[in-house]
């Protein structure tokens, strides 16, 4: 399938102050769109300016949610080389996200050709300031124009591009968390693993009380027991107990993070002592007691790595390697972030060239 181009006339003004980018809040000159019709399947690829889109109010989308997504990033290297990180990865996920949600596959190949077009003529887009970059919303909603509850015949998938600064202001920061016991995110059998609008639509109300009392994100404990630790907002979590880094297995329920596959690889490569397990949080909390919990640490594409300096669980405030960052986050957080922009080569295949 060709992909077709239609570039915008009336280019919009670049962000002059990237300091001021924050996240999400600029979008760039053009968009991805394809779409997928019941009989034809995916059709219709095309390069067109960013604006609008017009669907009807009976769109399936507003009522049921079908709908997956995807997040990235494309990183400005010091030669001026625009890259991607491990793109397959997301288009891999994606489509079992679709799986998930009934919503037909689409070809990983001509989406990671149309994102390496539509970041190639947005290039000037990419910021320059160092640790900013140009995030990339992959996304698939239902468009049919129907009431009942069924799969929609009627699909579109797009891509857009924002120019986002850096995650943390001032520097590496750790962050305070929640342990939360009332809500929970996912449960076997859910669609904890997927990308998808309604598993962050779940989560809101936990994160809002969280954040009233001063902590930034909520840590997800299992939906049956409320015992096994899952994952934070929008990030995978790991410990260092005793020497051994530990994250929980994926269950199903825990989304599998790209930056959490290659934490693993990273380490497993430099010979750390790595387990993908269940862990409990009583097992948390008494390694904290031992005194043997030595580092927490989120994974994810916006903030690749973010300490915890904090974990709060009924009522016990447990502060983590005295609110400062470790030296196993320090590394990872170094080591990939010079992959993403270039500095050192990764493994095979995980920078991609625009
Ligand atoms: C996207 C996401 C992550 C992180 O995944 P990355 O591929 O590392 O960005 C973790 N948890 C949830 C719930 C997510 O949606």
């Amino acid at each position: 399938m060709e992909i077709k181009i239609t570039l915008n006339e009336n280019l919009k003004e670049k962000i002059k102050d990237e300091s001021k980018l924050g996240f999400g809040n600029y979008f760039t000159d053009h968009m991805f769109l394809m779409d997928y019709t019941e009989g034809k399947g995916w059709h219709d690829p095309r390069i067109i300016p960013y604006r609008p889109i017009s669907v009807d109010p009976s769109c399936l989308t507003f009522h049921y949610g079908q709908t997956v997504f995807e997040g990235l990033k494309a990183y400005r290297s010091a030669e001026d080389e625009i890259l991607l990180f491990r793109p397959q990865e997301n288009f891999k996920r994606m489509n079992l996200s679709c799986d998930r949600l009934c919503i037909p596959r689409f070809d990983e190949k001509l989406a990671l050709e149309a994102l390496k077009k539509l970041v190639d003529i947005e290039r000037d887009w990419v910021p320059h300031q160092s640790d900013s970059s140009l995030y990339i919303r992959p996304f698939i909603f239902a468009d049919e124009e129907f009431l009942g509850v069924r799969v929609s015949k009627s699909y579109k998938f797009m891509i857009i591009l924002s120019p986002s600064g850096p995650y943390y202001a001032s520097g590496l920061d750790p962050v305070k968390i929640y342990v939360e016991e009332k809500y929970v995110r996912a449960v076997p059998g859910g669609m904890g693993e997927a990308k998808t609008g309604g598993n962050y639509a779940v989560s809101l109300i936990g994160q809002a009380e969280a954040e009233s009392k001063g902590y930034s994100q909520v840590l997800w404990l299992d939906g049956v027991e409320r015992k096994y630790i899952e994952e934070v907002g929008a990030m995978n979590i790991f410990f260092v107990i005793d020497d051994v880094i530990i994250t929980p297995i994926l269950n199903g329920s825990i989304l599998s993070g790209i930056t959490r596959k290659s934490v693993l690889e990273l380490l497993r490569k430099q010979g750390a002592k790595v387990e993908e397990r269940k862990i409990s949080i009583d097992e948390l909390v008494a390694a904290y007691d031992d005194g043997k919990l030595q580092e927490v640490f989120g994974t994810g594409t916006a903030a690749v790595i973010s300490p915890v300096g904090e974990l709060m669980y009924k009522n016990k405030k447990m502060v983590i390697n005295n609110n400062q960052i470790g030296p196993i986050s320090q590394s990872l957080y170094d080591n990939l972030t010079d992959i993403q922009w270039g500095r050192q080569p990764g493994p095979t295949g995980w920078s991609i060239k625009v």
